[in-house]
């Protein structure tokens, strides 16, 4: 489980005099479900395609297994695709298109019904081995392609975007799925998406990645909380980001005075600051509290307040946004989220009435701001 698998040393690509993948660095280990997360256009595809040898890099180097890949054809590589589009074969029976690549290999009739049939039962798929691609759901499809690859038994499978294509509930269900055969089978899968819930739920690791350059590596539950730039702050959920200059620095507090705001805040994060310096503190909407402005500021647990008005509650079913001016200054509202469990926050508070917004000391993530 923890020998490197694939590196990838100074990856580059250029198209028309543009790098779309830009000195790319990545190590990734045996067994791993690990995730390439960016917006649609950042050159997930390509790193992919960089991979699996259907594309050639401009410079730099593809290591599986110890052996440089760079002049290993597509076909050589120990590397199966799973393709955006699925590219089954339409003529073919599901059974027929699983086993395509063995067929390919000379592998006997026999031996190839018999690996046929277990990675049905892997992918769930026993029973409709006769069926034509046009009489299968798009959940099926997926599973075809993905068995498809795995039948090959190569040490990467490479997956783009396989759930975009499925609605919001069959996504869910294949998203469980795809991470119990990854463990079941424990084959690495590399898996790129623009879908950043389904990257924190899924993936063992993520590699974060905007215009053809990658932005932070690292577990979802680090990602979501320690953010290393603004970027992967606001593309991994919601943040709210407010610029401000280190005042005073001591073991394990670090002072910050909010520009917009003019106000204090004091926070736990810890990223050897020193006194000037410029930073963003970055808060997560569920991170902060909404309080009533009559009680009495709380210095133990929710250190840090700051006054504002509602402008506006947003209800999303299990939870609702709040949105908060702050008063007489032109910052940013606030953005606020809390469960509606309780049923009494949205009854309490009133669209443009004076309220508190409070976090603790260990609730902000500060990002070293070059200006
Ligand atoms: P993503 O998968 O993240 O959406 P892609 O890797 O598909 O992004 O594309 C990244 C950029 O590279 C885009 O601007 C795209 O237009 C460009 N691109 C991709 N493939 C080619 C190609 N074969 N020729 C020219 N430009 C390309
Ligand atoms: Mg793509």
């Amino acid at each position: 489980m923890n020998a490197p698998l694939i590196s990838l040393q100074g990856l580059s690509k250029e198209f028309h005099g543009k790098n779309v993948v830009e000195l790319v660095d990545l190590t990734i280990k045996a067994g791993e479900f690990y995730g390439i997360l960016g917006p649609s256009g950042c050159g997930k595809t390509t790193l992919l395609r960089l991979i699996a040898g259907l594309e050639q890099p401009s410079s730099g180097q593809i290591i599986i297994d110890g052996l440089s890949m760079n002049s290993v054809p597509a076909n050589r590589r120990p590397v199966n695709t799973v393709f955006q589009s699925y590219a089954i074969f339409p003529h073919m029976s599901v059974e027929e298109n699983i086993g395509y690549g063995l067929k390919l290999k000379g592998i006997v009739p026999e031996k190839i019904k018999e690996r046929v049939g277990a990675i049905l039962d892997i992918v769930d798929l026993s029973g409709l081995e006769r069926r034509r691609p046009n009489e299968l759901s798009g959940g099926q499809l997926q599973r075809v392609a993905l068995a498809r690859a795995l039948i090959m038994q190569p040490k990467v499978v490479l997956l783009d975007e396989p759930l975009a294509a499925l609605d919001a509930k069959l996504r869910e269900i294949m998203k469980y799925e795809l991470v119990k055969i990854q463990k079941d089978v424990g084959i690495t899968f590399i898996m790129v998406t623009h879908d950043q819930q389904e990257a924190l739920s899924m993936m063992d690791k993520i590699a974060v990645m905007n215009e053809g350059k990658i932005q932070q590596v690292d577990q979802p539950k680090v990602l979501y909380e320690k953010p290393k730039n603004s970027f992967v702050a606001n593309f991994i959920g919601s943040a709210n980001c407010l610029m401000g200059t280190v005042t005073k620095v001591e073991k394990d507090r670090t002072y910050v005075m909010l520009t917009d705001i003019n106000q204090e805040i004091i926070s736990t994060a810890n990223n050897n600051f020193r006194v000037k310096d410029s930073v963003q503190a970055i808060i997560r909407p569920e991170k902060m509290k909404l309080q009533d402005i009559n009680i009495a500021d709380d210095n133990k647990e929710n250190v840090n307040c700051v006054r504002g008005s509602l402008l506006e509650i947003i209800y999303h079913g299990g939870v609702s946004t709040f949105r908060i001016g702050i008063t007489d200054k032109n910052a940013e509202p606030l953005v606020i989220s809390q469960l509606n469990d309780a049923q009494q926050t949205k009854a309490k508070y009133r669209i443009g009435s004076n309220v508190k917004v409070c976090w603790r000391v260990d609730a902000a993530t500060l990002i070293p701001v070059h200006l």
